[in-house]
């Protein structure tokens, strides 16, 4: 089976800027992406947040994402991942064209737009309902259509498709806009744009085509219709989690839960971007994920490499486990050093303040200590104060 170091799994802001981090970290790097590198942003039509740069579509940012990973050489895959097997503490990587054993993974599959589940909505998608303002608003010159939602998304995308709609009718469940004060502004003194408050999507209907929305006021319970050929649904996200089937922790629909490493609850999976629990979901966000979680696989491939060489490999071992920004540790440790040289016992030190995994492996539950290792177990561990403990320990 094909064997790497870091597998990412979708190539969007959080997964290329993995890719870019993990590569100059000097590891192997392998991208699997299923669509078009870029992710969300090759359906945003402008990023006005990205620090640096004023004003981009948001595929001239993909395609500079893009250009960066590979300048760093990062092997991109054009595959779908269709499932993880973590079993005996082995990860792989099941895709439509192969599996792939990983020594960490890290999940950057993004998030995909919710269904609004009214009637009508599966039968129209392609037929006049959509979910991207980018690829489907040319098709709505100069005819009225709706936008279904109250975020920054369906705010942003209600003044987009203005350029081509003759009108833009919002509906919004709510009585106020959750977007941020800029969109809000522009959307409502823009001249195209209605807004239909406290409503829902009863029904879209039509013959072969969309024709008209039913509609339901949430307050009064008043049904009425709004005749438009095009609807778009911004009616918030879904993570991309399908492949994963409850392997990791996560919440609420499958957004994965992380701590502030990128770390999952398994160990050596990581979660960067979108399809994390988290409170802001931009380009911006997504990137910084990305970073920290290909730092955070680059220390646990490390790691590992570390445990496996030094201590479990060896028929017998002793490490001292330390913190190097404690000076009287780092003082001990050269101590047990000395006073070992020229004996038959093999000592490994170690700087618990850089691997704290490793010392929560070791069950250590305070710094400094020594961990006997036999044939690949460890035998004890404890605490050590002083030169006297610590030879005592070894002898
Ligand atoms: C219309 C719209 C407008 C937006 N406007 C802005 C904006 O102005 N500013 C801003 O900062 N953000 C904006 N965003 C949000 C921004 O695009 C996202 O926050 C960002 O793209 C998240 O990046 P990501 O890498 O986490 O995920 P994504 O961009 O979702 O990328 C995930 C990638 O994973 C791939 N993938 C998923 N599943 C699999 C699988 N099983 N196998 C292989 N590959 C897989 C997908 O194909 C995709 O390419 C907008 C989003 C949309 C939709």
């Amino acid at each position: 089976m094909e064997k790497r170091e870091l597998v990412i799994i979708g190539a969007g802001p959080a997964g290329l800027t993995s890719a870019i981090y993990g590569k100059r970290s000097g590891l192997d790097v392998l991208l699997l992406e299923k669509g078009i590198p870029g992710g969300q942003i090759n359906v945003t039509d402008e990023i006005e947040n990205w620090t640096g740069v004023i004003h981009a579509s948001g595929a001239e940012l993909a395609d500079s994402f893009r250009k960066h990973a590979e300048h760093f050489k990062a092997e991109f895959r054009d595959v779908e991942v269709r499932s993880i097997d973590l079993s005996n503490g082995r990860k792989i990587v099941k895709t439509d064209s192969g599996d792939i054993e990983a020594e960490a993974v890290i999940i950057a599959t993004g998030a995909s737009f919710k269904k609004l589940g009214a009637p009508g909505e599966g039968e129209f998608t392609g037929r006049g309902v959509s979910y991207c303002a980018v690829c489907d608003g040319a098709f709505f010159e100069d005819q009225e259509i709706a936008v279904i939602g109250g975020g920054n998304t369906a705010v942003e995308e209600a003044v987009y498709l203005t350029q081509f709609a003759s009108k833009v009718t919002i509906i919004h469940r709510r009585d106020s806009f959750r977007a941020d004060r800029v969109a809000i502004e522009r959307a409502m003194s823009n001249p195209r744009i209605d807004v239909i408050w406290n409503t829902v999507v009863e029904e879209i209907a039509g013959e072969d085509m969309v024709e008209k929305l039913v509609l339901k006021n949430v307050r009064t319970g008043d049904i009425t219709e709004l005749p438009v050929t095009g609807v778009f649904v911004f009616a918030g996200m879904d993570p991309n989690v399908s492949f994963m089937k409850g392997l990791v922790d996560s919440v609420g629909g499958g957004w994965i839960v992380t701590n502030e490493r990128m770390e999952t609850s398994v160990e050596g999976v990581f979660a960067a971007g979108d399809v994390r629990d988290k409170y802001l979901r931009q380009v911006i966000t997504a990137a910084g994920d990305g970073a920290t979680a290909a730092m955070a696989a680059s220390a646990y491939i490390s790691e590992q490499l570390h445990i496996q060489g030094l201590l479990l490999e060896p028929e017998h071992v002793t490490a001292f486990v330390f913190s190097s920004i404690d000076e009287p540790q780092a003082r001990l440790a050269s101590d047990i050093e000395k006073a070992l040289a020229g004996t038959d016992a093999r000592l490994v030190l170690l700087d618990g303040y850089r691997n704290k995994r490793i010392v929560e492996k070791l069950g250590i539950k305070e710094l400094p200590a020594l961990a006997e290792f036999k044939k690949g177990d460890l035998s004890r561990q404890q605490h050590i104060a002083s030169l006297d403990e610590a030879v005592k320990f070894i002898s």
